[in-house]
């Protein structure tokens, strides 16, 4: 089934044509990797998923019947559409703990009425309740319990990126997007990374699709890669068709990037 159906999708800013006529589809439950040299547009792709950029021109449809793309869609409402996502560059609120950076990821999932918070009625207490104890159990899950009231500024590098990605679950997403998880893990990390998506997606059975420069994690844990060059989607396949690729070498060798 196709969760993501994106058409003819362009992104200009000013005179740089950032994304040049896109098209591709993704179907649930799988892990897809996005690759490409720097500036190949991959990251404005997610901006656009996201509904942080709205397109010049082109179509994204979400589960083939919610459009993306019009001018009222904001990313809170994608977001409680189900696709949440972590950023390049960490984004962690740094002097708040490791729960309550949790606990602010679940604002799109849990809704109680303003009087319920005002005046503290016992639905407040219920959700409220509720989402401590699932943070607690997403902490768990991710080895960062005994760390939940440490400062996030104080975790290691890894622990960071990790506590990014359990809070983008924290929505409950049906589309998880990563954007360079493995940026500054050393092959330790990188290697536990590998498991960890693998787990993510068979526990909470979503999509995820991750901008990756670490060719080894892409073709390890990617069923399906799409090749971002120059804002041009040049090749769609397997890890093996990927690094067979001519077009896809070819794009690569002038930064003498190693495919496999
Ligand atoms: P990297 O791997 O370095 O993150 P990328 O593939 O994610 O690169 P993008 O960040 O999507 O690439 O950038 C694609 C092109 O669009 C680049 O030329 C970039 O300079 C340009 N671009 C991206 N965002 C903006 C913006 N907000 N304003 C102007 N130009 C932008």
């Amino acid at each position: 089934m196709t969760v993501l159906k994106v058409t003819n999708l362009s992104k200009s800013f000013g005179g740089i044509k950032a994304l040049k006529d896109i098209s591709l589809e993704i179907n649930k439950g799988e892990i897809i990797g996005l690759i490409g040299q720097n500036g190949a547009g991959k990251t404005t792709f997610f901006n656009l998923l996201t509904g942080i950029y709205e397109p010049t021109s082109g179509e994204i449809e979400y589960d083939l019947d919610k459009k993306i793309t019009s001018k009222d869609l904001k990313p809170h409402k994608i977001a409680s559409y189900g696709i949440s996502r972590t950023f390049q560059n960490i984004r962690l609120f740094q002097n708040m703990s490791v729960i309550e950076n949790v606990l602010l990821g679940f604002h799109s999932r849990f809704k109680y009425g303003l009087a319920s918070a005002v005046f503290r009625l016992p639905s407040y207490y219920k959700w409220e309740k509720e989402k401590y104890n699932h943070a607690l159990n997403l902490l768990e899950k991710f080895n960062l319990l005994d760390k939940k009231d440490e400062k996030a500024k104080n975790l290691s590098y890894g622990d960071q990126r990790r506590l990014e990605i359990a809070r983008a679950l924290a929505a409950k997403p049906r589309v998880l997007l990563l954007d360079e998880p493995a940026a500054g893990m050393n092959p330790n990390e990188t290697k536990e990374l590998t498991s960890l998506i693998r787990w993510i997606r068979e526990t909470y059975d979503l999509t995820i699709i991750l901008i990756e420069h670490d060719m080894s994690l892409v073709m390890n844990v990617c069923e399906k890669i799409f090749v971002f060059d120059s804002g041009t989607l040049i090749a769609e396949g397997t890890p093996d068709e990927i690094s067979k690729n001519e077009r896809v070498i070819k794009a690569y060798l002038g930064e003498e990037t190693e495919i496999c």
